[in-house]
């Protein structure tokens, strides 16, 4: 019987692994989800200083264009002039360049601005830059690990059914439906060890006299709480 017993305890080794693989097979591409969410997130928020300095840069060529405009519109004024003959007319157009000036005046002092605040932010831009890809190598690397892990599921899953099939053979086919039975019951659990007179499937003391027993005899008990099959363990030495 202890044999029999032994080989149940390796069956619900396998029943276990695989309940674990196929928790894992839901929760992984979960915890995928969540660290994308979270670096998306974090980059987001990062990249708010070059969105910033490119805003500002498209202000900044903008700027330069209008300077380009204003000098040309001067220049041919003043080739203008040399043509006038009147002098009202010529009064009017020493305005005009006088106006294109002042407003050519306006934009550069703009361009001065834009261009102490491009420096300031040039310098934030290029740490958050550092951070960014720290983060993204680390958001690699454990993004790597997730679907390492995930693709090892089918193959260990494999395994652990390979080597289940090959425990039952050896074992009476009732005794392979009553643990069955057991475990669909409880929780994947069919099988358990006590220690110190504790289930350790569902926590609660067994009698004494079975306690006992369950040291010396080779006959097969139940928890009376959760009906699991149970075993003597002895915890102090191994576990
Ligand atoms: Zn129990």
């Amino acid at each position: 019987m202890k044999d029999k017993l032994m080989l149940l305890i390796r069956i619900q080794e396998c029943d276990s692994q695989l309940m674990k693989l196929v928790a894992k097979k839901k929760i992984l591409p979960e915890n995928i989800d969540k660290l994308n969410q979270e670096f998306n997130a974090f980059r987001e928020g990062i990249e708010k200083n070059t969105t910033k300095y490119d805003e500002l840069k498209a202000r900044h060529t903008e700027n330069e264009n209008k300077i380009k405009k204003i000098n040309e519109s001067i220049v041919k004024t003043k080739e203008r002039m040399l043509e006038v003959k009147n002098n009202k007319e010529y009064q009017a157009m020493l305005k005009e360049i006088e106006t294109a000036e002042l407003s050519r005046g306006a934009v550069e002092t703009e361009i001065i601005s834009l261009l102490d605040e491009l420096d300031k932010l040039a310098v934030s831009v290029k740490k958050d830059g550092e951070i960014l890809k720290e983060r993204q190598a680390n958001y690699e690397q454990e993004k790597k690990n997730i679907e390492d892990d995930l693709n090892a599921v089918d193959t260990d899953s494999a395994q652990w059914e390979q080597k289940k099939i090959e425990l039952q053979k050896d074992i009476p086919e009732e005794m392979l439906t009553q643990y069955e039975k057991i475990k669909k019951r409880n929780k994947g659990v069919g099988v358990t060890s006590v220690w110190k007179s504790v289930c350790s499937g569902c926590h609660m003391n067994i009698p004494p006299q079975m306690y006992n027993e369950l040291q010396r005899s080779e006959e097969l008990f139940s928890c009376p709480n959760c009906n699991r099959i149970i075993y003597f363990q002895d915890m102090g030495k191994s576990s």
